[in-house]
């Protein structure tokens, strides 16, 4: 039986009631433009003293893993921070590592109990991953994890900040 379902929305993030949203943040960890800069704005300094104690402690976050921080000022529980791979023509690794970051994002939300996750579309921006090849990945990662493991999550949300992330995925599902 499901009893978890897959949504695109168009929207920001960081307005997000979630349980966890996801950033696609970078290796450092320590901020950037993009939707990165947005949770780190909206969520308030909390948000990067938890990016800091984790690199200090482990290192960078290294691309397709996925850490996870406090929310600070956002509606949501959590930040999921994960680093999703440069497009760089394709050839290296870039499909998987994309895979990976939903993937892991996902493990590590069921393992913080969360029922809900929100996710951007992740390495889409300034990464310029293809965003139809980005959405196929994204919405197969999401769909591997919610129908071949064991998990408590309920609802996974993709928001789409931009017309053609929106209208791509839309009709990918
Ligand atoms: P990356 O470096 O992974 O490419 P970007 O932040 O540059 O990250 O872009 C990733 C995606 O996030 C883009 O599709 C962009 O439109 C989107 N984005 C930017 N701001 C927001 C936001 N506030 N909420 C949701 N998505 C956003």
């Amino acid at each position: 039986m499901r009893n978890h379902t897959l949504q695109i929305i168009k929207g920001d993030i960081t307005k997000i009631k979630a349980d966890a949203i996801v950033n696609a943040a970078n290796n450092s960890l320590m901020g950037g433009g993009g939707v990165d800069g947005a949770i780190h704005r909206a969520g308030g300094p909390e948000i990067l003293e938890d990016c800091k104690k984790i690199v200090a402690h482990r290192g960078e976050c290294r691309t397709g893993e996925a850490v996870v921080t406090t929310a600070g000022n956002l509606p949501a529980k959590y930040v999921i921070h994960t680093v999703g791979p440069v497009w760089n023509g394709g050839e290296k690794g870039e499909p998987e590592l994309l895979y990976n970051c939903y993937r892991n994002s996902l493990m590590l939300a069921n393992g913080h109990q969360c029922k809900t996750i929100a996710f951007p579309n992740i390495s889409t921006g300034v990464y310029r991953f293809p965003k139809p090849l980005a959405a196929e990945i994204a919405q197969r990662s999401v769909r591997d994890f919610l129908e071949n493991s064991e998990h408590q999550i309920s609802e996974v949300i993709i928001v789409c900040f931009d017309d053609e992330n929106y209208k791509i995925n839309r009709e990918m599902v």
